[in-house]
């Protein structure tokens, strides 16, 4: 039994509070560490030194804040099989999807070795006479970031990464369900030349996130998690005069078209489904097939593709396609869920309840399950399940089908199937989603683009990572100057408007 701490001002520190969260062996049942959950003056305690960092820090150029992240990105490289263990351990996640989970950290904090670039002002020379205009962007001070479960290292990069970069400090509270991973990063930032007290990693509960919004010094929040939470925590700061990007639960559908290439769809859906155990808030939880020969088709493409995934503990081997659930409640509240779907009416292609594995019996696991005949009522439809669950639901043609993903509460990303490029281009001008994939099941974008959902998937107006993210951990100052003109300026004529 392991007993995590706090990371402040370049140390580990042991929480105070006497509360903490359990971290579970997800594979075997068992709680292997325990993690702190601070108070509001641990909390508070942790910003008031950040803010002192941020003095400093903000005045190291940004060409030398850049080079910091170079280093970072090299030590992440060298360590990426440490971080991966790490993070499979709390998470539960494959070797290969935790090693994933890294890259894509990574791939932000690549793009935030150019912020110089991102941090340049604009200028205008001679706005009026003797007057230049410029802008500058400045960072904000303390920002914080409240991190989810599911991507151990990947958000906590998207945030820390640019927010650092453009002369932030940040107060980084990670979810108390899969810690450690923070707190790995937190050291190779040392190791990368960070000042201490630059980034603080504190542990929490609500306690602990109600700290943050309420904390005068933050400046912003960045959240990721589910929406309820979202919602909360975008009200809160904002009424307390903070900006706040939160990013929450989704419910991601793909248009499969009579004309898509079949197997691919398959494919696409098995894996976008049930990979990572359905914990991707970019997972597909929605077939969509348009009319009945295409979803009885897919239906049997889909059956032995299910049947060939192996679901086990990460330490199984590399082959492994997903493995179990993050808690016992995420278990049972998933287990529940299917529950409901057979009670609703739903067909259950594949139902994965029972499903154990020897010596793994306390393990979260839960089978791959496929429901056929969904429909919109059911509680499967509407809510997140988060887990290995795959819904279809059918529909006669593609205008209803484009209407039940616009229909949805959710928007964070969805994908079309299909061989006409006009149905293609239709789709991604008029969905109302965030991140559309066109023959592609997860459309995350690339790191220098920016990622976002729509509707109940995001609240606030700027999205991560990319140059969103650098417009959002900074403010920008524009000055107007004039000197005043002592000098004979050569003999052009004075511009006179024609007519
Ligand atoms: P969660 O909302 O339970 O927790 C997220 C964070 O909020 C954690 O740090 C947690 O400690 C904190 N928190 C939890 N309850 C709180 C409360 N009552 N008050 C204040 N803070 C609280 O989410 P999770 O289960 O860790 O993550 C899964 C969810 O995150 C899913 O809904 C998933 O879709 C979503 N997600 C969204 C994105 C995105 O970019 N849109 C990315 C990944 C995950």
């Amino acid at each position: 039994m392991y007993e995590i701490e706090h990371w402040i001002n370049g140390k580990r520190v042991k929480g105070t509070s006497g509360r903490f969260a359990d971290i579970y062996n997800p594979a075997t049942g068992e709680v292997q560490g325990k993690a702190p959950l601070a108070t509001p003056a641990e909390l508070d305690d942790a910003v008031a030194k950040a803010a002192q960092a941020q003095k400093l820090w903000a005045k190291v150029n940004p060409q030398r804040r850049a080079r910091v992240m170079m280093k970072f990105g090299a030590l992440i490289n060298e360590h990426m099989d440490r971080l991966a263990q790490v993070l499979s351990r709390e998470h539960g996640k494959t070797l290969p999807d935790a090693r994933g989970d890294i890259q894509r950290g990574l791939e932000v904090v690549e793009v935030c070795m150019g912020a110089p670039a991102m941090l340049k002002g604009e200028f205008t020379d001679s706005g009026g006479p003797g007057i230049d205009l410029y802008s500058m962007r400045q960072p904000l001070g303390v920002v914080a970031g409240i991190t989810p479960f599911n991507f151990p290292a990947m958000i906590p990069m998207w945030k820390m990464s640019p927010a650092i970069a453009a002369g932030n400090a940040m107060v980084l509270k990670p979810s108390e369900r899969t810690p450690s991973t923070a707190l790995l990063l937190a050291e190779l930032l040392q190791e990368a030349g960070l000042p201490d007290g630059v980034l603080q990693v504190v542990h929490g509960d609500k306690e602990a996130v109600d700290a943050i919004l309420d904390n005068e010094t933050i400046q912003a929040v960045g959240f990721v998690g589910s929406t309820p939470i979202a919602q909360y925590i975008y009200g809160r700061a904002c009424s307390n005069g903070k900006r706040a990007q939160c990013f929450g639960g989704a419910k991601n559908h793909m248009i499969i078209m009579p004309d898509a290439d079949m197997e691919k769809a398959a494919d696409a859906l098995v894996g976008a489904g049930f990979g990572a155990a359905g914990e991707r808030c970019m997972a597909i939880s929605v077939a969509v097939p348009v009319g009945a020969e295409t979803a009885d088709r897919l239906v049997e493409l889909m059956v032995p593709r299910i049947e060939k995934l192996k679901v086990g503990p990460y330490t199984a081997g590399e082959d492994m396609d997903f493995g179990p659930l993050v808690t016992p409640m995420a278990m049972e509240r998933v287990k529940g869920l299917i529950a409901s779907g057979i009670d609703q009416g739903a067909t259950a292609v594949t139902d994965g309840r029972d499903f154990s594995l020897q010596g793994y019996e306390n393990g979260f696991f839960v089978g791959p399950t496929l429901f056929d005949n969904v429909t919109p009522e059911m509680d499967i439809y509407r809510e997140e399940i988060f887990g290995p669950v795959l819904s279809q639901v059918r529909t006669d043609n593609y205008e209803e089908a484009l209407k039940l993903v616009m229909d949805n509460q959710y928007g964070n990303g969805t994908a079309i199937y299909t061989a006409d490029g006009e149905i293609a281009r239709d789709f991604a001008s008029r969905v109302n989603v965030g991140m559309v994939g066109i023959n592609f099941p997860i459309p995350v974008p690339l790191s220098y683009y920016t990622f976002g959902g729509w509707k109940k998937s995001g609240f606030g107006d700027l999205n991560q990572y990319g140059p969103d993210a650098f417009r959002f951990y900074t403010r920008t100052k524009t000055v107007t100057e004039r000197w005043f003109q002592h000098i004979e300026h050569g003999t052009e004529t004075a511009f006179k408007p024609m007519g």
